[in-house]
């Protein structure tokens, strides 16, 4: 009985290994094709703009062109090479992500900093086309790098504030959960994103519609830098949307990296 448990448990055990070693090479072929997809991505990404550049070089080689047409091909020049230094800036910054020991979780950052940072951040971006409401129930520090923190933010402020229209509304909100953890959200009333494409936005390079973040200069990396520094701190991205309505973009911290902000002693 003893030796037909053991082959019974040793041809098991053979299954296993091979289901183990099965999902092993699907995961492996699955991390391949999306290194693939990426180098692809990143080259497509990086051409279209230097094409476009050297069209506009050899139209000022090749024609005459009066001065305020000059001007005018100089100024879309400098837009694309603005364009490819921000995606070049955002590939290095998720390179470092991924490669960088894990936030700390000893060094206190004052929410209202991170707060006031972003307000400046959106007012620029929004120039006094959007309501713009920044503030805090109660005050907070939070547990964490204050660069990671502060690009998250900037990257869903700008988001909030490039698919909404003007006169639309751009929040910027922090306060605790009756459990300790702490939100930060950041919430709009614009274009907003139909249910089918939320799953993937985090995905690098996934985009709603791709004219629309290019145009308002996207690199399609964004929300894939806030998941990051969301999860090397042990949070969670959640992500509420209605089309036509407007996004609610919310970075859950856990308890442990929320406190109350100490008052100075005496
Ligand atoms: P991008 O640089 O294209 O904005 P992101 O990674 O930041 O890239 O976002 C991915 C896509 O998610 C965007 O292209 C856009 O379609 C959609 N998106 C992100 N934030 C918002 C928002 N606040 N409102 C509507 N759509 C959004």
């Amino acid at each position: 009985r003893d030796k037909a448990t053991l082959s019974v448990a040793v041809r098991g055990y053979g299954e296993a290994m091979k289901l183990v070693l099965s999902q092993d090479i699907t995961e492996r072929e699955r991390a391949e094709t999306m290194r693939r997809d990426f180098v692809a991505n990143v080259s497509h990404e990086i051409r279209t703009p230097l094409t476009v550049l050297a069209g506009f070089i050899e139209t000022l080689r090749d024609l005459p062109l009066a001065e305020a047409e000059r001007q005018r091909v100089l100024d879309l020049m400098a837009q694309q090479a603005r364009r490819m230094d921000t995606l070049v800036g955002d590939l290095l910054t998720l390179a470092q992500l991924e490669s960088s020991p894990p936030p700390p979780n000893d060094q206190w950052v004052p929410v209202a900093r991170l707060l006031e940072v972003v307000e400046t951040d959106a007012r620029t971006l929004s120039a006094g086309r959007h309501e713009l409401r920044v503030g805090a129930a109660g005050a907070a520090e939070v547990a964490g790098s204050e660069t990671e923190l502060l690009s998250a933010l900037a990257n869903l402020v700008s988001n909030a504030v490039r698919y909404t229209p003007p006169g639309g509304r751009v929040e910027v909100l922090w306060h605790a959960r009756p459990d300790g953890a702490g939100e930060l959200l950041v919430q709009d009333t614009g274009i907003g994103i139909a249910k089918e494409h939320l799953a993937r936005l985090t995905e690098r390079f996934y985009r709603v519609d791709g004219s629309r973040s290019r145009e308002s200069g996207g690199t399609g990396l964004g929300l894939s830098i806030v998941k990051h520094v969301v999860q090397r701190h042990g949070g969670e991205l959640q992500v509420h949307s209605e089309p036509g309505q407007g996004s609610r973009f919310c970075i859950v911290l856990p308890a442990w990296r929320v406190r109350g902000l100490q008052r100075p002693e005496g």
